[in-house]
């Protein structure tokens, strides 16, 4: 018996419960965006009915509020991530800011001719174009170390690539595209024994593992508030407190410097020298309230329920003549992606729209790795902690239905 009850789980989640096309909703998309639990939601309203106002700069009781609720979802944030400090918890807009910011701002200080940024062939683009851009700016190098045929990351050759002049590695915790993930404990280990920092892209990690920065060893951990079941526009750069303290900031405005004249502007210290201009506010304060929720849950029971799951969901799908699964890693997570013999991924994703059924087509943002498997789009569905083996079972359904419609 399950120490995690998914059906009292699926009541905290408002949104799960409708009909779309006249069918109960199944959603399957949980990897392009979670969705939220009735603490973010409530606490989201009650900061704007109750105390909106700006934080850090007003005396009133108002701004005190927001203040406290805001730096309170940073606390929140940094013992889920089990951070040495909150001051290496950097609010941005998501994963994508939060690694434009290291390229940036760590980039810019430390990136010279010959550098090299080692990353993989399964990364999101968010975690390719930012040190394509920074390489172009400072004469760095990219590498990518290449992935086997089921989708895992082969070591052997990764860690051939390592080398004196690598300076990063940026590594996704967990493919979206295919559901790997990586060793990246032992990456990390590798890539300090060479002198290499690394940013872990958390984006698909921490919605299905609890994740102890300190324990990882991690230099950078980047999330996205979205896929953990809080709000939009806002996510998480955990960055080593003497590595914050010695970036330079990539973004200017209010609220991140000490001192301002036209000579010269000192900057405030880490997290908000990163933090320019009015953050996201509620957002913050929602992606708190979501860690508060996840909190509630016990994490393991919750892992081997999407397990069991995603176990029970692959096998039904493999039963179905042309299914084709891409991304078949052992220990994979939260996401079959899968081709059908003769049909188009967008125009399954639209005939399974017609069960009521979410899933997501196309390249995932991660042309790459598609070149890689040789495939231009899959369909993925992809779990959330409320997924149950029933979605699993509508969804073979409708695949049937929808096949035998396009044949
Ligand atoms: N990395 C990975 C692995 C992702 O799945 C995503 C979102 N699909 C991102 C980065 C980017 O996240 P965001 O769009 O929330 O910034």
């Amino acid at each position: 018996m399950s120490r995690f009850d998914v059906e009292a789980a699926r009541f905290d989640f408002p949104t799960l419960h409708q009909k779309v096309k006249g069918k109960d909703l199944v959603y399957l998309d949980s990897a392009a965006t979670a969705h939220k639990p009735k603490l973010v939601i409530e606490t989201m309203r009650r900061f704007y009915q109750m105390d909106n106002a700006n934080v850090h700069r007003g005396v009133h009781e108002l701004s005190e509020r927001a203040t406290l609720s805001y730096e309170g979802a940073r606390r929140d944030i940094q013992r889920y991530l089990n951070a040495a400090s909150h001051r290496e918890i950097v609010f941005t807009r998501g994963t994508t800011e939060a690694i434009n910011l290291v390229s940036n701002a760590w980039g810019r200080a430390n990136l010279h001719e010959g550098d090299e940024i080692l990353l993989t062939w399964m990364e999101h683009h968010s975690n390719i174009v930012p040190w394509q851009l920074i390489a172009e700016a400072t004469g760095a190098v990219i590498k990518v170390a290449p992935i086997h045929d089921d989708g895992s990351l082969d070591m052997e050759a990764f860690e051939a690539l390592l080398g004196p002049r690598t300076r990063m590695v940026a590594v996704a915790h967990v493919s979206n595209a295919l559901g790997t993930v990586n060793p990246v404990r032992r990456i990390i280990e590798l890539a300090h024994a060479h002198g290499a920092l690394v940013l872990v892209d958390g984006a698909q990690g921490v919605p299905h593992m609890r994740v102890d920065v300190q324990a990882l060893g991690a230099d950078f951990y980047a999330l996205s508030g979205h896929k953990l079941y809080g709000p939009t526009g806002i996510g998480v750069l955990y960055g080593r407190l003497a590595l914050l303290e010695a970036m330079p900031p990539w973004q200017g405005g209010g609220d991140m410097i000490r001192v301002v004249t036209f000579e010269k502007t000192e900057y405030a210290p880490p997290p908000a020298r990163f933090e320019a201009g009015t953050p996201n506010i509620s957002g913050a304060i929602g992606l708190g309230a979501a860690v508060r929720y996840l909190n509630t849950l016990d994490f393991d029971a919750v892992h081997a329920h999407e397990l069991d799951v995603l176990r029970y969901g692959t096998a039904l799908l493999e039963q179905i003549p042309g299914v084709r699964i891409v991304g078949t890693a052992e220990g994979k997570v939260g996401v079959i992606s899968f081709l059908v013999e003769g049909v188009h991924p967008h125009d399954l994703g639209t005939a399974l729209d017609m069960e009521g059924v979410a899933v997501r087509t196309g390249h995932h943002c991660a042309q790459p790795v598609m070149q890689r498997m040789a495939v231009f789009a899959t369909t993925r569905a992809s779990l959330g902690l409320y997924n149950t083996r029933e979605d699993m079972d509508r969804l073979a359904d409708a695949l049937r239905k929808s096949i035998e419609v396009f044949r």
